[in-house]
This record gives C-alpha cells, sequence and structure tokens, in this order.
C-alpha cells in the first residue's frame, strides 16, 4: 500500500474502512468496507468486496457513519453581485466542510438569474473555482419582479436546474399559474417562497408572545400558510411540480398533508434552522437569529419534525444565507434576513436524532435520497456501484463548540454561536477526491 498524506486531489482509488455505510437508496445500514476508484463507487464489501489494488488510500472510519454526500436544494452563494457575502469559492468549502457535494443556489444575485448568460455564468465560475457539484436554479420571472415569467425555456436549456424568486414570493396568482403550466410541460420544480408580503409587512420575526414582549413587528405564520394554500389550488387546477421552500410553519404542514392525501404533486424542504430553533432565540435583540421566514414557535417545530418523519415534508435544505458582518451588526429591525448554515447543518440535525426525535436513516434519507430524487438524478446521493463517488464520513458523536470564526464560508451570521453540537463531517469526497477532511485525521 503506497502511503502518503497529501490530500488527494485527482480521483484515486481510496479505501473508506470500517464505517456504518448508511445508504437510504439501496436500504443499506450495515458496518463495512466503502471502495471508489477512478471517481466512482467501486463496491461495498456488504455486496462484496473486489480486489484492492496496489495503490490506494486508506480512510479509518471505525465507529463513523458513511453515507452518500449531502445533497442542499436551496442555498445562496452570492455570486454574481455580493461577493464580500459569499463567492462560489468559498461557498462551495463551506458547503463541503457541512458534507455536502451538491448544492442548489438560488437566483437572487446581482444581476439576478433570469437569462442564459447568468446560468452559463455561475456554471463557469463552479468549474473552475468550486469544489462541489453546483446546480443553479433560475427565475420564475424577469428580475425577480413578479410580473413577467421568465425565460424558462432557455434557462432550462443552459442549466437550470428549477425555477424560484426565492427572497420573494410570487404575488401574482396568473404568474404562478404560468409558472405552473409550464412545468407541467416540462417536468422541472416550481420552488415557491411562500410568503403573503401584505401579512408580513415589515415584520421582522414570529407574530406572537416573544414579539409582543420584545416590541418587534411580526410576521404571522398565516402569511406563509395562506400563499401555500393558494398555490396547492393552483396546482390542483394546473398540474405541475409546486416545492414549497422552507417550511416554518404547522399550519403549512397541514396543508401539505392534505394536499399530499389528495394526490396533488406536490414537495417541501425544511431548514435545518425551523427543525431546531425556535422565537426564543431572537431575545436579546440577537439579529443572528432574524430570518426569513422567521424561527416559530415549539409546537412549530415539533409539527416540521413529525411533517418530516411521516414524509409530509421531502427533503431538509439549509437555506444558507451568509451576510457581512456590517449587514448583522445594526439594530434588529434593519438587519438582514438569514443564517449562514451549511457549517452547522449537520451538527444541529444530529440533536434531534440524540434527543430521540428522529432516526438516523431517516436524516440520511432527507439529505441524500429524497432530494435526489426530487432532482430525479438517479445517479445523485447514492453509493450504488457505478455511481459518482459523492461520500461524506462523519462522527455520529464528536462534540464541538461552533465558533464562527473558525467558518470558512464569509458568512459568520450564527445563532449558534458557542453552542456545543455533537455530530461532525470528518471527511468529504467529491467525485472520488477528497475535498474536505477534518485536521485531526489524516489519509493513510
Ligand atoms: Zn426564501
Amino acid at each position: 500500500m503506497v502511503k502518503t498524506k497529501r490530500l488527494a486531489n485527482q480521483p484515486g482509488n481510496l479505501l473508506i474502512r470500517g464505517g456504518r455505510i448508511i445508504d437510504p437508496s439501496q436500504g443499506i445500514n450495515v458496518v463495512g468496507d466503502l471502495f471508489i476508484s477512478e471517481g466512482k463507487i467501486a463496491w461495498l464489501s456488504t455486496h462484496q468486496a473486489g480486489p484492492l489494488p496496489e495503490n490506494h488510500q486508506v480512510i479509518q472510519a471505525r465507529g463513523m457513519v458513511v453515507c452518500p454526500g449531502f445533497i442542499d436544494l436551496h442555498c445562496h452563494l452570492r455570486q454574481p453581485g455580493f461577493e464580500e457575502k459569499e463567492t462560489i469559492a468559498t461557498g462551495t468549502r463551506a458547503a463541503a466542510k457541512g458534507g455536502f457535494t451538491t448544492v442548489c443556489c438560488m437566483p437572487n444575485t446581482k444581476p439576478p438569474v433570469d437569462k442564459a448568460a447568468a446560468v452559463e455564468y455561475i456554471k463557469s465560475v463552479a468549474a473552475k473555482e468550486g469544489i462541489v457539484r453546483v446546480l443553479p436554479i433560475g427565475c420564475i420571472t424577469e428580475g425577480r419582479e413578479g410580473s413577467e415569467l421568465a425565460d424558462f425555456g432557455e434557462l432550462s436549456a443552459s442549466g437550470a436546474v428549477a425555477f424560484s424568486d426565492d427572497g420573494s414570493p410570487v404575488m401574482d396568482s396568473s404568474i404562478m399559474r404560468s409558472a405552473l403550466e409550464y412545468s407541467q410541460e416540462s417536468g422541472l420544480p416550481i420552488i415557491d417562497h411562500c410568503e403573503d408580503p401584505t401579512f408580513s409587512q415589515d415584520g421582522v420575526m414570529n407574530e406572537g408572545l416573544v414579539s409582543a414582549r420584545l416590541g418587534l413587528k411580526g410576521i404571522p405564520a398565516c402569511a406563509e400558510e395562506s400563499m401555500v394554500a393558494r398555490d396547492i389550488r393552483l396546482a390542483r387546477l394546473v398540474g405541475g411540480r409546486l416545492h414549497i421552500a422552507h417550511v416554518s410553519a404547522a399550519g403549512s404542514v397541514e396543508l401539505i398533508r392534505s394536499a399530499k392525501e389528495e394526490g396533488i404533486p406536490i414537495t417541501a424542504e425544511v431548514t435545518p434552522h425551523h427543525l431546531t430553533l425556535t422565537e426564543e432565540k431572537v431575545v436579546g435583540y440577537n439579529t443572528n437569529a432574524k430570518v426569513n421566514p422567521p424561527l416559530r414557535t415549539a409546537e412549530d417545530v415539533e409539527a416540521l419534525i413529525s411533517g418530516l418523519k411521516e414524509g409530509v415534508l421531502d427533503a431538509i435544505a439549509t437555506d444558507h444565507a451568509p451576510h457581512t458582518g456590517k449587514d448583522k451588526d445594526c439594530d434588529f429591525t434593519t438587519a438582514a434576513f438569514g443564517i449562514s448554515g451549511f457549517e452547522t447543518a449537520l451538527g444541529s440535525l444530529m440533536g434531534l436524532v440524540h434527543r430521540g426525535k428522529l432516526d438516523l436513516v431517516t436524516l440520511i434519507s432527507k439529505l441524500t435520497h429524497e432530494p435526489a430524487s426530487f432532482l430525479r438524478r438517479s445517479d445523485l446521493g447514492t453509493l450504488k456501484p457505478g455511481a459518482q463517488a459523492d461520500v461524506v464520513i462523519f462522527d455520529p458523536n464528536a462534540e464541538w463548540a461552533v465558533n464562527p470564526d473558525e467558518f470558512v464560508s464569509k458568512g459568520k451570521n450564527t445563532p449558534l454561536a458557542g453552542a456545543v453540537l455533537k455530530g461532525k463531517v470528518i471527511a468529504t469526497v467529491y467525485g472520488g477526491v477528497v475535498v474536505y477532511m477534518d485536521k485531526a485525521i489524516s489519509l493513510k
């Protein structure tokens, strides 16, 4: 065996030894070895161990979980236009540190992604400077202004995988109807940021007792629920693939549940912060807990966890939304909305597993197999032999304190600073290349 300490930057032969291999796409959950060759999954010892070539590197994974690389359906990489907040280079490095090997980036950049040229720009920067797969999402409307449909044909031909005006809702119901009609023809999903701004107005946190106590203007759950309800009615009318972004309210979970029971084609995602934190995080006017949709109540959190377990919510997506210190270092009302989420996602979510709220296999499925199914990519989110070798290795029991200064992301905006999380990414492999490795371990 060739021994080397350097990080493999070319796909070679890599043996991940003795970890708990969990792959919901194949119903696998066993201790064994995983062998990667030439950028692809070669074999799992659970099936049949193949021959080991002379030249291979080894990662000892005893006590670790080995699973497909995570897929994030919703993040903000901020490039082009907001490079002071994040770039594709820094964002994909933060993603790799969080265990993500595929990230879908939202189009609220400057310019917004409403033309083929913008999709191509993101793809070309990602190919040169990114270290994981970047799948661009195109705008639903021109300039995200909500009045004219963007050219979906042009955007999808250039590589947009879905459409969204995220950051803003599609208020005009006839525009949303047209978007869903296109979706019905093309099979590409429409991702709606459900928020009726006439309800939410200039609200800055969840509307309720805490907002009243703090004297802050609230955003009622109804601002989300009413638009989820409208979208479901439109999807019932015209079909198409409706996907609800960052569900935050118990009432939305109920609406999505009954739509699914009725057979309406709808999917939905939930963020790690909405699954684990409540509006109480805002107490003290903590601008790092200011996010849209807002952190809500303990009852909402319970409903989101139940919705996830029961399949009402299909995927966990970070809504990674990095900002500069200046964007957050101001009074609560003027601070930007958003949480830098890649690097704390796994640790926060593992808290649900450790507290017995969610089982590990479901958690991994919501980060791998289910988002891959949403993207209709049977080659992703799986450890099937022959698939692209996108793999994450994590220590489910490693405890670590969140220090935003150590974030790879430019966005240090997290409400978890100082929190101790249990569950840590040890290594991330993308296309057979180790793109992230915790400093505590090395290749042998
Ligand atoms: Zn949004």
